[in-house]
């Protein structure tokens, strides 16, 4: 409501209609608050005396809120403080006089306290930013609240995807266990068989023992991946680091896969520089590593493809660094992100080698990294792949 003047003005608009000629309003007013004389200071249409609060009127038409305030009002009448400080008084909407900084002195007579004079100026800018900051408390409070509440579902999430994880591990690792026995006699089995003399066996039963054979071998393979995994889980792994000829390392690694090459017709190139570092292994699990880099390159290299093994010492680092280069499938650019992940095959993996499970290369990830070393790769899909391997020198 805007208030022009106190004759069409309601007594809430009084205040705004004289705030709009000048910031401030003093008042004297007696104990029970009616009002004994007023006017403003700094008026620049300096006599619009009937503009000004009656006297005779109350200060609590001038400006209800001072009900609010009466304790301490009474405080000042009484003497008992020297001045009185309301502050910034907020106000329903209006116009003009949203805001009231209230101030009031008593006016004193004979020692006794006969009036106070009361100080009623325009603090809406202050007033608008306070209730904007206030405004902006309230939003940063509400949002804090949602963050807290955030943070506690995601910690129960994380509990339970720890819960399920711990699960997890607990079931990989007894069924791991669980095929280990079997899986030995089985294996103990074909060996015996392969002592034998099989000459009187049909050609396709030799061909099923074969593959039979081939089967456990697998078998066996994916069983110990599953048992790493767990071990790593569970921080169970203890490398008995030694100084490792690369060279030799490579060779062997090369020496053991070689059939699987010649089954495949690929051709594969060891390269080494004259002087390659040795390095600090743990012999098992670096061929483990190596192994399986090979091993890769072997099944997702069709056939007459070629492989080419490098090592040789990191320029100005202690590391050596073995390269292994395929000319296969290749793995698609958006998928490369997940290769380290646990169970992870790409997509076109399948098509070239339906046998593994996706744990290789997080292992041996896992494994490098244990040795101080890096594993990373380079590929381009239909293009073949680089990995490349470092492990620390011994100088
Ligand atoms: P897998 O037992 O499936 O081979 P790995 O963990 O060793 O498991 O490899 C994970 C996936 O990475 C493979 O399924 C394959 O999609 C991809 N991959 C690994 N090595 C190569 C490679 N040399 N060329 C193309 N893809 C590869």
């Amino acid at each position: 409501m805007t208030a022009t003047s106190l004759f069409d003005a309601e007594y809430d608009g009084l205040l705004g209609a004289l705030f709009a000629a000048s910031p401030a309003l003093l008042v004297i007013a007696d104990g029970d608050l009616v009002i004994q004389e007023s006017w403003q200071p700094c008026r620049a249409d300096s006599m619009r005396p009937q503009n000004l609060p009656e006297t005779g009127s109350s200060m609590e038409a001038l400006l209800p809120e001072l009900a609010d305030h009466r304790a301490e009002v009474a405080e000042l009448f009484a003497g008992r403080v020297p001045s009185l400080n309301l502050g910034i008084i907020g106000r329903p909407v209006i116009e003009g006089a949203r805001w009231v900084w209230v101030r009031a002195a008593p006016v004193m007579e004979d020692g006794e306290v006969r009036a106070a004079l009361f100080a009623l100026e325009d603090a809406g800018a202050l007033g608008d930013r306070i209730e904007r900051l206030e405004k902006q408390r309230r939003e940063l409070f509400e949002m804090r609240m949602k963050m807290a509440q955030v943070n506690l579902e995601l910690a129960l999430a994380q509990s339970e995807v720890a819960r399920l994880d711990e699960a997890k591990s607990q079931f990989v690792s007894a069924a791991a266990h669980e095929l280990r026995n079997p899986l030995a006699s089985l294996m103990g089995f074909i060996e015996l068989f392969g002592d034998e003399d099989t000459s009187n066996l049909r050609e396709s039963q030799r061909h099923y023992l074969e593959k039979i054979g081939r089967s456990a071998q697998r078998l066996r393979l994916l069983t110990n991946n599953m048992l790493d995994i767990t071990r790593l889980d569970a921080h169970r792994i203890e490398l008995q680091l030694q100084p490792l000829d690369a060279l030799d390392l490579v060779e062997q690694a090369v020496s053991e896969m070689q059939p699987l090459f010649d089954l495949k017709k690929q051709r594969i190139v060891l390269k080494a520089e004259p002087l390659v570092p040795r390095i600090w292994a743990d012999r098992t699990r670096a061929m483990q590593v190596l192994g399986n880099l090979l091993s890769n390159a072997h099944k997702y290299t069709p056939p007459v493809g070629s492989i080419t093994v490098q090592v040789n010492r990191v320029k100005g680092q202690p590391f050596a660094l073995f390269r292994i280069k395929d000319t296969g499938i290749g793995i698609p650019a958006d998928e490369q992100y997940k290769i380290f992940t646990r169970f992870f095959r790409a997509s076109n993996a399948g098509v070239a080698d339906g046998s593994g499970a996706g744990l290789g290369l997080a292992i041996s990830h896992s494994l490098v990294q244990l040795h101080g070393g890096k594993l990373w790769f380079e590929s381009k899909l239909g293009k073949g792949a680089t990995f490349f391997v470092t492990f620390p020198a011994v100088n």
